[in-house]
């Protein structure tokens, strides 16, 4: 095998090729990925990508397993494939089918959402989806007083200081071990060094830095904001892989991290040699599927969630090589 990541880049692009295979990565992916990719983008954006799958042999998913789950109930007819069967979102784990229909139990009627950040199972038991640059939208678009809410409190949080509706949480501990590692002291600190910056959160991050952030977005948001902003310095709280996006789109802007230890080892669980392996082996065990029972009710509010506005742009950027 090829041993430098050039190599190993230009490898992926020849077999690729061969293999008609379209290549997704989430905006925490390490950089190395995020170059050889299709397209790069946050939940939303390659939810919708992957419904776009025609004339493609194969989709390689470079993001945690709940959305190539996605991908594959959108795309049925092309075999999704996961670099790492092992990158699971320790969030989607906090919620179960069995909590949420309790939570049913004890609010009976009262309709049930739930993040992207589920497992199959969970989302069979849900009336919406919603990503967290729709879920306000996705909220308010239901016209009712109340919802059930889960599984991050963090993002529980941030609706509710943008709607009236109720959100009743499912569980109130849900949380991303990443976007939790912010403290409001790290803000404070360099909003004083970089007086001039715009400080931008993601949802996921705890409350407290919301409301001291000058913004507060999805990954989407966020790319276009720093593409669209005429600030120069922008101070960021989100995984790493999106900073050294942003860094790299915008050589002419500073991208200060509010953390640099913010980083998901779920997400890094991807690497070049395993996109290598998939391409050259297709490995049966990296097949991402669905139990069948799930798929329509899923497909129908994937689909429904896609035609909620959202803030993010509507489709995903073009990875430059
Ligand atoms: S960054 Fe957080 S929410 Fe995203 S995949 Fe990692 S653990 Fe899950």
């Amino acid at each position: 095998m090829a041993s430098n990541t050039k190599d190993l880049q230009e490898k992926i692009l020849k077999l690729k090729k061969e293999r008609k295979a379209l290549i997704l990565a989430h905006n925490y992916q390490i950089i190395e990925i995020q170059e050889i990719a299709d397209f790069v983008g946050d939940s939303l954006q390659l939810a919708r990508k992957s419904a776009e799958s025609n004339g493609f042999e194969m989709i390689i998913f470079a993001g945690v397993k709940f959305m190539a789950e996605m991908a594959a109930v959108l795309s049925p007819a092309v075999p999704v494939y996961i670099p790492d069967p092992k990158a699971l979102c320790p969030l989607a784990g906090y919620l179960d089918a069995e909590k949420i229909r309790k939570k049913k139990k004890e609010y009976p009627g009262v309709p049930v959402i739930v993040y992207v950040n589920t497992t199959a199972e969970a989302k069979s038991e849900a009336d919406m989806i919603c990503t967290s640059g729709s879920a306000v939208e996705v909220v308010e678009s239901l016209g009712v007083d109340r919802v059930i809410f889960g599984p991050d409190a963090n993002l529980a949080d941030y609706v509710r200081t943008h709607t009236s509706v109720e959100i009743i949480d499912i569980d109130q501990s849900g949380h991303c071990y990443v976007h939790n590692m912010f403290d409001l002291s790290m803000l404070i600190e360099l909003k004083e060094k970089y007086p001039e910056s715009v400080a931008i959160a993601h949802p996921e991050c705890p409350i407290e830095i919301q409301e001291q952030a000058d913004m507060v977005g999805s990954t989407g948001m966020m790319a276009r904001t720093v593409a669209e902003s005429d600030a120069k310095v922008f101070i960021i709280a989100t995984e790493m892989g999106m900073l050294q996006q942003l860094q790299k789109r915008h050589p002419d802007k500073t991208i200060i991290p509010m953390y640099e230890g913010a980083v998901c080892r779920q997400m890094k669980k991807h690497t070049l040699e395993k996109i290598v392996d998939v391409l050259e082996n297709l490995p049966s065990e990296n097949v991402v599927t669905v139990p069948e029972p799930f798929v329509p009710h899923i497909r129908e509010i994937l689909e429904k969630m896609n035609t909620v506005r959202g803030q993010g742009p509507a489709t995903a950027v073009k990875a430059e090589t």
